[in-house]
């Protein structure tokens, strides 16, 4: 199998005039430092900067700025509603409200800062749509809404097969929610975008600079190569390489792989089934699948919960193309038996699944100096605009809602010590993957099977 590049991460390189890659030589001191070029440290070095434009920043990647998962993820626009019930759990019930309303408002904050920048990810805010495709789907439909009509926030509409099926396409959706608090987006594009507008306010990016080793202090020395950088603050933010490289994080997070197939452009044939729009579309399983349009016509599916990584190493699978093409190309067919498209490519990632499916903020124990911010469970191209805020917030010692708030307070669980945990996991996505499909058979679940399914959906709606 060869190294396949993530199709939108070649897109977005494709793009750019500048070139990539100024490596760090030799010694450097800064204000902050922060390892990790994805969204969580891009933002981070956005919001420090507009609020704190004094402060020298420094980000250092180990490859390009984006080439982890927000480079390739599936570039859906969804926020915390979802997760409702278990942020009320976590957090109380003031505090879940604001965070959902906080992660609706990103979606739309996101959008305006790419258009303020001259960022163009492709966004398109044309909402969600999670559907049910057998009839325990249906039932547990909708589960999420009845907490958020009680606290009175839901954005969800109840939607009957008519809509469902013309704006998704497929008659495999019987019925569906839909929000208008939601899109969709070229996600390198994005995150190429958030490395531009950095560096315009004065960031400074090493890329192919890796950290090596960190020693902490006051003034924290972060070794690369062939380079130092020296800082009072530093941000963690490299997301799935972090539990293998830092012990804290070893079992706060689990990898799962995200697998993904896009089809080369059919602008008609997806006119023609009203799949020209921008929206997030997503069935009901606990191994999601979920697909989308994009503006130059193709069509892309992707699905979580494939591979899990023992012991949280980065294997080398995640960077090639994906080992369940086949998987995913009976899903295209299942949910559109009339295409017959030419498949572009497959690719994969890592997945970074916390116990709770909530992302989760803080301050290294006994480093006060040192945030970090992981976990966002398949859900980070909206969630890590909110990261952007509570590390901000966290590296200027301020005292507000981010830093108040019960996502800056640490991981709220740990996964069990190898080889448990992956043998659970195996065992676990067994029984997940066998009642799901004795459901799409519309035949009852063995008793065990939906037991151990519940393991697995306990943090609510399922991620990718
Ligand atoms: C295939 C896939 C599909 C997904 N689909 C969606 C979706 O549709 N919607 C959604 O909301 N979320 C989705 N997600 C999740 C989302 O992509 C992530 O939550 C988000 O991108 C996390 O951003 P990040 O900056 O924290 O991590 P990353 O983008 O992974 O960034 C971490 C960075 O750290 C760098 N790094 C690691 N180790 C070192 C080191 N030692 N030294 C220096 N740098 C280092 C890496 O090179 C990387 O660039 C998906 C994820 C995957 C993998």
């Amino acid at each position: 199998m060869s190294i396949a590049q993530p199709f939108w991460f070649e897109q977005a390189l494709a793009q750019e005039r500048a070139s990539q890659g100024n490596t760090l030589q030799g010694k450097t001191s800064t204000d902050v430092c922060i390892i990790g070029g994805g969204y969580t440290g891009l933002w981070t070095a956005i919001k420090l900067k507009q609020q704190a434009p004094e402060k020298d920043v420094v980000i250092i990647d180990k490859g390009l700025c984006g080439q982890g998962a927000s480079g390739r993820n599936g570039g859906c626009m969804l926020t915390l509603s979802t997760k409702f019930a278990t942020l009320v759990r976590l957090f109380g019930q003031t505090e879940a409200i604001r965070l959902v309303k906080a992660s609706e408002q990103a979606v739309f904050d996101i959008a305006d800062f790419c258009t303020q920048h001259k960022i163009d990810a492709d966004i398109r805010l044309d909402g969600a749509l999670y559907t049910a495709t057998n009839s325990v789907q249906k039932a547990n439909l909708q589960n999420p809404l009845a907490a958020l009509t009680m606290a009175g926030i839901n954005q969800w509409q109840v939607k009957d097969s008519e809509f469902v099926q013309h704006y998704s396409g497929s008659a495999l959706n019987q019925q569906g929610i839909f929000t208008a608090a939601a899109g969709s987006l070229q996600p390198a594009k994005l995150v190429r975008g958030l490395a531009r507008v950095a560096r315009q306010l004065g960031v400074r990016i090493f890329e192919n600079t890796p950290m090596t080793t960190i020693a902490y202090g006051n003034v924290v020395k972060v070794t690369t190569p062939s380079g130092e950088v020296h800082a009072p603050r530093l941000v963690l933010a490299m997301n799935a390489w972090m539990a293998k490289a830092l012990k804290p994080f070893s079992r706060s997070i689990v990898l799962v792989s995200s697998d993904m197939l896009i089809t080369k452009p059919m602008p008609e044939a997806l006119a023609a089934m009203h799949l020209n729009h921008g929206m997030a579309v997503a069935d009901s399983r606990i191994f999601v699948h979920y697909y989308r349009s994009t503006p130059d016509g193709r069509l892309m599916l992707g699905k979580g919960g494939n591979l899990f990584a023992y012991g949280n190493k980065m294997l080398s699978l995640f960077d090639k193309k994906s080992a369940y093409q086949g998987m995913l190309k009976q899903s295209f067919e299942r949910f559109f038996p009339s295409l017959t498209p030419d498949f572009e490519r497959s690719w994969t990632g890592a997945s970074d699944r916390s116990v709770t499916g909530v992302p989760f903020f803080g301050r290294l124990e006994g480093q006060n100096n040192v945030c970090y911010g992981l976990g966002y469970s398949g859900n980070g191209v909206v969630q890590s605009y909110l990261g952007g805020d509570i590390l901000s917030s966290l590296v200027l010692e301020q005292d507000n809602e981010w830093t108040r708030s019960g996502m800056a307070k640490g991981s709220r669980g740990n996964f069990p010590f190898e080889p448990f945990r992956t043998l659970g996991a195996n065992i676990v996505r067994k029984s997940v993957l066998r009642k799901e499909a004795m459901e799409d058979k519309e035949q009852k679940a063995f008793w065990f099977d939906n037991q151990l399914a519940k393991l697995a959906s306990a943090a609510g709606k399922a991620d990718k």
